[in-house]
């Protein structure tokens, strides 16, 4: 049986780890400060959002949030951005997306202090990623690597098949994996024999949001299997990309669907704002 991966557990330790951090921030003059803008009432955001700042709240990191309307223009939300960029007891900058259609997604986030770019999806901060520079880089995937690296389950030298190539999940991982010695490929729709290929991997992460897309017969026994999708089925349930029933006796370890990466991702979230906090204090 494959070896649970609890990004609940995990992310509980961090968080409380994190709050340590804060505390003695906060002793030396400095509140990790997270400023979140919200444009518009797509409902999942707003979930989103909300558990951002409690978590926020929880550890002591100040979070501020702008909500502004759904009609709002690029020019005042590329002005609220500039008088944030501006503000020195602000750490982290985040635009939740997705933004309403009149705004122009790239320029807004474009718009963005790289230095506090906390969500990492800057062109400076994935150019950073990709030359191994220091960076924030997106939560999901560092989330990912704190994950595995709190399992004891190291990258170096193995094969690891990422499936999806977003923005947000399967490009960031990919760096940061060749980052770490791995040796990645990255599959997506138009790839073909994907089951040939993710029967390689060492190390499997599933990120393409087509629930329990992937089955035993995907997988090489004994591999670890990140499972980052998520999508509710019509049942009210949450499912992964991984048909969890099925590669459980197969795999080595497997995260579950939900409790394992999701938890992950706004713990990263928190511990890149603290990190950001850190630079203001120490430069
Ligand atoms: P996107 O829709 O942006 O990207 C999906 C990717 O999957 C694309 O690269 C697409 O290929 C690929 N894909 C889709 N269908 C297939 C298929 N049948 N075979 C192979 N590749 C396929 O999704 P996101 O990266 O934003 O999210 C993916 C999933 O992860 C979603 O379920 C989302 O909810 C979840 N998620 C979870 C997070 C968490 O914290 N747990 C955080 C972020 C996302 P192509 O590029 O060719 O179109």
């Amino acid at each position: 049986m494959a070896t649970r991966l609890d990004g609940k557990v995990v992310s509980k330790r961090i968080l409380s780890e994190l709050q340590q951090t804060v505390t003695g921030l906060a002793q030396q003059g400095v509140t990790p400060t997270l400023a979140v803008i919200l444009v518009g009432s797509d409902p999942a955001s707003q979930v989103y959002v909300r558990n951002k700042q409690r978590r926020a709240e929880e550890i002591g990191v100040r979070s501020l949030m702008f909500k502004l309307p759904e009609e709002t223009s690029q020019k005042t939300l590329l002005a609220k951005v500039a008088e944030l960029n501006q503000d020195p007891d602000v750490d982290g900058i985040l635009v939740q997306l997705p933004l309403p259609k009149q705004l122009d997604e790239r320029v807004v986030i474009n718009s963005i202090d790289p230095d506090k770019d906390v969500d990492g999806f800057s062109p400076v901060s994935v150019g950073r990623l990709w030359t191994n520079e220091p960076t924030v880089v997106a939560s999901t995937p560092y989330g990912i690597m704190a994950l595995l690296d709190a399992y004891q389950i190291d990258v170096t030298g193995k094969r690891v098949v990422i499936v999806g190539r977003s923005n947000i999940v399967g490009r960031p991982l990919a760096g940061l994996m060749v980052n770490h010695d791995a040796t990645v490929t990255i599959a997506h729709s138009k790839t073909r024999d994907l089951k040939a290929l993710t029967r390689e991997a060492d190390i499997l992460v599933v990120a393409i949001g087509v629930p329990h897309f992937i089955g035993a017969d995907a997988v090489k026994p004994g591999a670890t299997v990140i499972d980052v999708g998520i999508s509710r089925g019509a049942d009210g349930k949450l499912h992964g990309d991984v048909d969890a029933d099925a590669v459980e006796p197969v795999a080595g370890a497997l995260t579950p669907v939900p409790g394992g990466v999701g938890p992950m991702t706004i713990a990263s979230l928190m511990a890149q704002t603290v990190e950001l906090a850190k630079r203001r204090l120490h430069g």
